[in-house]
């Protein structure tokens, strides 16, 4: 019997009257059901944690760092399991379930160490202006208010982690909705969460369905949307609340670039072992997958037959396996529509160098190469495991192809000049620049996100914890 994965409604477990079936997109299986709240629990979690605010933010640092440890620890302690899940609900492989699960860990240990020296205060002198003579300014921040946190498939775990752990960090209470094909990563944590001394109210973790996200989404108690998904979602709930604040982590299609002096065997082999291990990882479902390689011209036709050969020795097949590399997308529909666009592209005269087929969700990682800038795979985000390869006569020519797409989130760029590093990180339309290494490479207290359709605002903890609250001045008189 499958058993039910209750919901956290104020911080305890509770089932509503339906349920959500979640499946392997590997074999079909039923993993679990997601137990899902009805309006009048939405309403007494809001309501809870519209209630909480003060309490919360009142809370000692040290009570929510201990709670930030608390988690970490038992994510750590469970990891193999949590893991599993993961890779069950979502379709990852082990390894990068795996990954995930070590990132997770890390997210709540950071955000613990952050809520002991977060104070974000500053002092100011006011007396450089004669009306600021014994006058003194100083900063703290306080939450904006209740956050409500929109999570991704791609990252069950991890992506629930960077809304919840930076929300606890300052003291702010959250509503997080986890994303309806991967509840159960979501609902874990909620576990793991029940098991600290936060006030009722502070947290809950519900698998609300979409259709009925737009009454939350309104919801006047919830003044701050941490949201993470596509952008036509994410840009949707911004157009539909202006005057609330909106973080957005949306797409991309991150283009990794090889310029001219990345020219030795060990160089291009590296490059194309990074390359092809990046553009395939969780099947290309990242949103710092790599999608384009731009290649200096130069060195195109020793760099595209070495990633097609990394590409083909990538292992395809069961999540389960420790030993896949690439596993099934969430979904059979998500492979036929990356199977309907290397179609388009091939069409329009892109050739196939590797791949190009489909097997129910698993589709089979894909090398394009002259493919037309006005086709899917060039300009969209594909969301799978296909990549094109372009060659560029030169730096600058390379940077603009970076730059000519809709989205803007990372780039890899693999040189050994610094100031051709340097040159990069000013001209490329991006919220990060890898060098040395493809564009998927993020580290939880970096700030992370994007430009363009990419998304508007940075997470990371600190980041996320900034974002979370708004600074205060408290003038000094006569002092
Ligand atoms: P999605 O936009 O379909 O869904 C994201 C979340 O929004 C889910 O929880 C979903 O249930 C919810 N949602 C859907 N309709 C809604 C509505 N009307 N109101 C409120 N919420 C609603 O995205 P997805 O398919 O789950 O995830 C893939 C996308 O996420 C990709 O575009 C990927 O690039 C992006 N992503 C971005 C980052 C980042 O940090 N920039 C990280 C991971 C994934």
């Amino acid at each position: 019997m499958t058993s039910t994965h209750a919901f956290w409604l104020a911080g305890r477990q509770a089932t509503g009257e339906a349920t959500i079936d979640v499946t392997s997109p590997w074999d079909g299986r039923l993993v679990g059901r997601a137990a899902v709240p009805t309006d009048a629990q939405v309403e007494e979690a809001v309501a809870a944690a519209y209630a909480v605010r003060d309490e919360f933010a009142a809370t000692p640092a040290h009570v929510r760092a201990a709670a930030l440890d608390h988690v970490s620890r038992r994510i750590a302690e469970r990891s193999e399991e949590i893991a599993a899940l993961i890779s069950a609900e979502n379709g990852k492989p082990m390894k990068w379930a795996r990954g995930e699960v070590g990132r997770a860990i890390s997210v709540f240990r950071i955000a613990a160490d952050e809520a002991r020296r977060y104070n974000g205060g500053e002092a100011q002198r006011l007396d450089a202006d004669l009306s600021g003579v014994g006058r003194l300014a100083f900063t703290r921040r306080f939450p904006k208010g209740v956050v409500l946190g929109i999570a991704p498939f791609n990252f069950p775990l991890n992506l629930c982690a960077h809304k919840i752990a930076p929300a606890i960090a300052v003291g702010t209470p959250i509503i997080l909705k986890p994303a309806p094909a991967t509840p159960l990563s979501g609902l874990l944590l909620g576990e793991l969460l029940a098991e600290t001394e936060l006030p009722a109210g502070a947290w809950s973790v519900l698998p609300v369905p979409n259709d009925r996200m737009p009454a939350l989404v309104q919801d006047e108690r919830l003044p701050v949307i941490s949201f993470t998904g596509s952008d036509k979602v994410g840009f949707a709930i911004m157009d539909s609340v202006p005057r609330k604040h909106c973080t957005l982590e949306l797409g991309g299609n991150g283009a990794a670039v090889v310029l001219a002096d990345y020219a030795s065997d060990a160089d291009l082999d590296h490059a194309a072992q990074r390359i092809a291990a990046f553009a395939n990882y969780q099947g290309g479902q990242s949103c710092i997958s790599v999608q384009r390689v731009i290649a200096d011209a130069s060195l195109y036709e020793r760099l595209v037959p070495r990633i097609v050969r990394a590409v083909e020795a990538q292992v395809t097949g069961d999540p389960a396996d420790d030993a896949t590399d690439v596993g099934p997308l969430v979904s059979e529909d998500a492979a036929r529509r990356v199977e309907s666009w290397v179609e388009e592209a091939t069409a329009a005269g892109a050739t196939l160098l590797t791949g190009g087929k489909r097997e129910g969700a698993a589709y089979a990682p894909t090398v394009l190469a002259d493919v037309p800038s006005d086709v899917a795979v060039s300009c969209e985000e594909v969301f799978g495991p296909v990549l094109t390869v372009a060659r560029a006569e030169d730096e600058a020519a390379a940077f603009a192809a970076v730059n000519d797409s809709k989205y803007g989130l990372q780039s890899g760029v693999f040189t050994h000049d610094l100031q051709a590093a340097f040159r990069a990180h000013r001209t490329l339309e991006v919220g990060g620049v890898v060098v040395g290494d493809v564009p998927s490479y993020r580290a939880d207290q970096m700030p992370y996100g994007g430009v363009k359709r990419s998304g508007v605002g940075r997470e990371g903890v600190r980041f996320a914890m900034d974002d979370y609250t708004y600074e205060r001045v408290m003038v000094l008189t006569g002092i």
